[in-house]
């Protein structure tokens, strides 16, 4: 995590001397571990103009050698895999474990799909003309330009990479704002897509160079992004800071992908296998140490199985080892206030008659930031830990009635990012899927479905605006444009001027005939048949 502190700026940082500059510290030791310049309005228009310039050439590649190029990125990317995982789990605190599956693993899945599936999304699409016979219709699907990248600290490298691979397989540039918290990890995300040597991808006279620019600052450099002029943005981040980019992108009308916040519940039907589901709801709610947007954050429990289900989740939680060194199942909290925020719900749900089974407190005597896998029973939806986002440690588990009550209360959310349910029942569980307000749901399965490329991922209500991954998101990142082809090249067509007498009856006449349903079945008396169009 960092802390912005004024200081000189580093030789060649760009900005005024004088300014401040990223101080960057784990958050298993309190120590420091870098410092990058808090870049502002200045550098950001150099940025977006050098990946302007980077455009020309690298709009105008084939896919294929995009593509190669973005496989390149992945060769780095593994080879140094250890430096990268050492760097994200430095400035995170997350276990090593985190960094390498849901991170690194993600970003290089998410390349190869992008890669081998990505043309045929973005080929020309015939499209139907209707009654215009002698027009031929075409979607293109054309590089945007320069797409800023605004990304958060919880996943620094996956949640950066994913935009800026999906943004160049489409053939635009990026400019990047990795999180202050995280910046290291988004400084070397850029050296991946840049070399020294002439003919290597992102060399000297290379057209990957200069195809991703990394700015590095707080939110006012967010903000100078979003208000520089970039073709789209895209941002990943809190819904607070999400209403900000939209009301600031309003002014240029400059388009937004929003990845917002959550308040993911797990539903667990009596009939599930509830070895499984406390498993998953222990995992969900304390991967990342509970820092996650797509993860649990809120469990409604069938009456039947509530106390057998508290019970498991509590052994399983016992059993977690917390630390920073090898085998620890969980790591620090990144972001300090993050604590904070944690305490707080805690002692309002306590104060409302919630009882803590386990964990409740930050980890005594231990440096750096810390906070005990928590849970917390006998909630409800007065508590602000079941409305608010805690994207902290915590597990609140509430006993319902029957599945009915379950759907109501996790639909009585602001937010809907993702939802699990748990049950035996193939076809009600189908159905939970289908009633549970959220972009994504896993079934029998917790946040795994964001690991998956080809599943789009994305919030509804306040949880955001678009998707990322998937074919569509290739699709959405580009410009897309509709094409329409005469084929007979008469001299004039019916509804150009002059205006034929004739163009009105014949147009009515013609509309009757070809669209209203039952007309020619009623004028040849026979039975009235509906046609579907
Ligand atoms: P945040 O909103 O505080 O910051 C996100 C980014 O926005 C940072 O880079 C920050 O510098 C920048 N920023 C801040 N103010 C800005 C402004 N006015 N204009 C432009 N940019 C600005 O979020 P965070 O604390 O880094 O991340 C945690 C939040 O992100 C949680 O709410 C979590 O649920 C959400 N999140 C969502 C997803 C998803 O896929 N939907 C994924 C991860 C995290």
């Amino acid at each position: 995590m960092a802390t912005v502190e004024p200081r000189p700026r580093p030789e060649g940082a760009g900005d005024d001397p004088g300014s401040p500059a990223l101080v960057v510290h784990d958050p298993r030791t309190g120590a420091e571990i870098g410092r990058v310049p808090d870049q502002g309005a200045d550098a950001v228009a150099a940025a977006v103009a050098a990946a302007r310039v980077a455009f020309g050439p690298w709009g105008s590649l084939p896919f294929a050698a995009r593509a190669e190029r973005l496989l390149v990125v992945r060769d780095r990317m593994l080879d140094r895999i250890d430096e990268m995982t050492a760097t994200i789990v430095a400035e995170t605190g997350k276990v090593a474990e985190e960094a390498l599956v849901h991170e690194i693993a993600i970003v290089a899945d998410t390349i190869g799909y992008y890669a081998r599936h990505g043309e045929k999304a973005l080929r020309p699409q015939r499209a139907r003309t209707g009654m215009l016979v002698h027009k031929q219709g075409m979607r293109l699907h054309q590089p945007r330009g320069v797409i800023g990248v605004i990304s958060p600290w919880n996943y620094p490298f996956m949640l950066a990479m994913s935009p800026v691979v999906t943004a160049l397989a489409a053939g635009s540039t990026v400019v990047l704002k990795p999180s202050e918290v995280t910046p290291l990890t988004g400084l070397l995300l850029g050296e991946l897509f840049r070399s020294d040597v002439a003919g290597e991808a992102g060399g000297p006279g290379d057209p990957m160079a200069g195809a991703v620019q990394v700015v590095t600052g707080a939110g006012p450099t967010g903000e100078a992004l979003v208000r520089s002029g970039v073709d789209l943005v895209c941002f990943t981040g809190s819904t607070a800071t999400g209403r900000r980019v939209m009301a600031a992108a309003a002014d240029s009308l400059t388009p937004v992908l929003l990845e917002l916040g959550g308040k993911d519940p797990m539903i667990v039907c009596a009939d599930a296998d509830i070895h499984r589901a406390a498993a998953g709801a222990v995992w969900g709610a304390f991967q990342n140490a509970g820092q996650a947007c797509v993860s649990v954050e809120r469990v409604y429990v069938e009456q039947a199985v509530y106390d057998d289900f508290v019970d498991h989740v509590v052994e399983e939680t016992r059993a977690l080892r917390q630390g920073g060194s090898p085998g620890a199942d969980v790591g620090a909290i990144t972001f300090p206030p993050q604590l904070e925020v944690v305490e707080r719900h805690l002692v309002d749900a306590q104060a409302k008659g919630a009882r803590v089974l386990t964990g409740g407190r930050r980890v005594p005597g231990r440096a750096g930031q810390w906070f005990e896998p928590t849970v917390l029973v006998d909630v409800d939806h007065d508590m602000v830990v079941m409305r608010d986002e805690t994207f902290g440690p915590v597990l609140p588990i509430m006993a319902v009635r029957d599945v009915e009550e379950a759907v109501a209360l996790a639909n009585d959310s602001e937010y809907g990012l993702a939802a699990s349910v748990w049950t035996a029942d193939g076809a009600k569980a189908a159905e939970l899927a289908r009633r549970v307000q959220a972009g994504q749901v896993c079934v029998n399965d917790v946040a795994t479905a964001f690991g998956v490329a080809d599943l789009p991922l994305g919030g509804v209500k306040r949880s955001g605006i678009g998707r990322l991954h998937g074919l569509q998101a290739l699709r959405d990142l580009s410009a897309e444009k509709s094409v329409l082809v005469d084929r007979l090249g008469l001299a004039r067509e019916l509804w150009w001027y002059p205006l034929p007498k004739l163009l009105a009856p014949l147009t009515r006449a013609g509309l009757v005939l070809r669209y209203r349903r039952g007309l020619v079945a009623k004028l040849a008396g026979l039975r009235r048949r509906s046609r579907p169009l």
